[in-house]
């Protein structure tokens, strides 16, 4: 693709080398239902296991539909390699041990999402990786957190409940000084943020929110920046810095360079390391879905965000909301950081609290016609629930401080209906939300 072609709009249709179907020059990208690939002969075959040649293998470690879906991705985000994965949670999971392994440790943000929480507190520290919390608010905290066993830094580009725009140079320069790489989760804001710009490493996503846009396909990515020297402290990165015991004592830092021309040990070591040990690979029919909404991602990026901005202006006026969250509503460090990293566009989730309260909150929720209920974001319909008894439900009140979720707290994601519809919507349900109780939201 010509490198003068860098704008969202167009990354998003042709990004990569997919032009047609090589067999059929069908236009539309094949789904390759198939599990093996037949080796050309005993030679190719080893090569293609030693690394020496690049090719397909078997569809846990890669496919051809997703191969198309990886290329796009890393040029929406300005990267060099990408890996899809069966979902973001696992895009979470192997970002971090990709770097780290029993002994090390990651600085965190703490404004994440709660699955991240989750996985983060309970399943890795269990096996033996410490997620340490800085709060971003002062970049600043992450330094104060390493030692000589930490191995990156981690943080959401658009983190709700919270909605604070984290510092990504700030805190990417930080990192730099001691050579750790930081890992972005830019989820909540494709096109309208390319962390690797500010100095991110690794940008992962769930591609089941605003890449996939229509809900009906789990999945995630990391996208490998090329940006970050993995060899320059090799007593900061071992992993790729060490021989590899499980790959024929590869170093992988050095090895993939010499291999593949390009920097991007971080998105080869997870393919055919973490894909080949814990599997995890993105159907090839949930890449194609994924596919299908990628194309009008930036369209659709564009739509939910000046929806949002009219959804603002409506709830600050009106007489039950106490409160309203977004991206630029916070003091003045916060409002800066939106506008110096948010472009064409300043978020679709806003978060509100209203005078009645828990209560009333709950009974807004039962109270929407046209807004689903559901604990996804990023879908082209207006969602609405209560994070409180739902998505964070499972962490503990001084987590629930930690990553901003009040009791009161209602989190909106303004899909692409038209916006009169949407200020209906909303406007008749909050007029019924101090009006009586209805039974409790599960
Ligand atoms: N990261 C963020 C910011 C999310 O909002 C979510 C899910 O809501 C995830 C990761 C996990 O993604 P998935 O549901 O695809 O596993």
């Amino acid at each position: 693709m010509s490198k003068k072609r860098n704008n969202p709009e167009t990354i998003a249709i042709h990004g990569g080398d997919y032009r047609c179907d090589p067999a059929t020059n069908a236009v539309a990208v094949p789904i390759y239902r198939t599990t093996s690939y037949q080796f050309n002969n005993t030679e190719h075959a080893a090569n293609l296991f030693a690394l020496k040649e690049f090719g397909n293998i078997y569809t846990r470690i890669m496919n051809p539909t997703n191969d198309v879906l990886e290329k796009r991705v890393a040029a929406l985000e300005g990267g060099l390699a990408c890996l899809t994965v069966s979902s973001g949670q696992t895009a979470s999971t192997f970002a971090v041990l990709n770097v780290a392994q029993a002994g090390d440790n990651i600085v965190s943000s703490t404004d994440l999402y709660g699955g991240t929480v989750s996985l983060f507190t309970h399943t890795l520290s269990k096996l033996g990786v410490e997620i340490r919390y800085a709060d971003p608010s002062n970049p600043e905290n992450f330094e104060k957190l390493i030692d000589d066993k930490t191995r990156a830094f981690y943080g959401e580009t658009l983190p709700n409940p919270y909605l604070r725009v984290f510092p990504i140079q700030e805190v990417s320069d930080i990192g730099r000084k001691y050579n750790i790489p930081l890992i972005m989760d830019n989820t909540a804001a494709p096109v309208i943020c390319k962390p690797i710009e500010h100095g991110a490493a690794v940008v992962i996503h769930s591609l089941t929110k605003y890449i996939g846009g229509h809900g009906t396909a789990v999945a995630g990515s990391i996208v490998d920046s090329g940006n970050f020297d993995w060899t320059a402290d090799p007593k900061r990165q071992p992993l790729f810095n060490e021989p590899d015991a499980s790959y024929n004592n590869v170093i992988w830092g050095k090895a993939v360079p010499e291999l593949t021309g390009a920097n991007v040990p971080f998105a080869v070591r997870a393919r055919v390391c973490l894909l080949r040990d814990l599997g995890s690979a993105l159907a090839p029919d949930n890449a194609f879905a994924i596919i299908q909404g990628l194309e009008t991602v930036a369209l659709r990026m564009k739509q939910h965000c000046s929806n949002a901005e009219q959804v603002l202006n409506f709830l600050k006026k009106h007489k039950e909301v106490t409160k309203v969250i977004y991206s630029t509503e916070h003091n003045t460090q916060f409002a800066d950081r939106a506008k110096k990293y948010l472009k064409g566009g300043n978020g679709p989730m806003i978060g509100i609290e209203l005078k009645g309260g828990i209560e009333a909150g709950k009974k807004f929720i039962e109270s929407l016609r046209m807004f689903y209920h559901v604990a996804n974001i990023g879908d082209v319909r207006s969602l609405a629930i209560h994070p409180a008894s739902t998505t964070h439900s499972q962490l503990n009140e001084k987590e629930l401080a930690a990553s901003g979720v009040t009791q009161s707290y209602v989190r909106l994601c303004i899909g692409i209906e038209h916006i009169d519809d949407i200020i209906e919507d909303l406007d008749q349900a909050l007029n019924k939300s101090s009006k009586g109780n209805l039974k409790a939201v599960s």
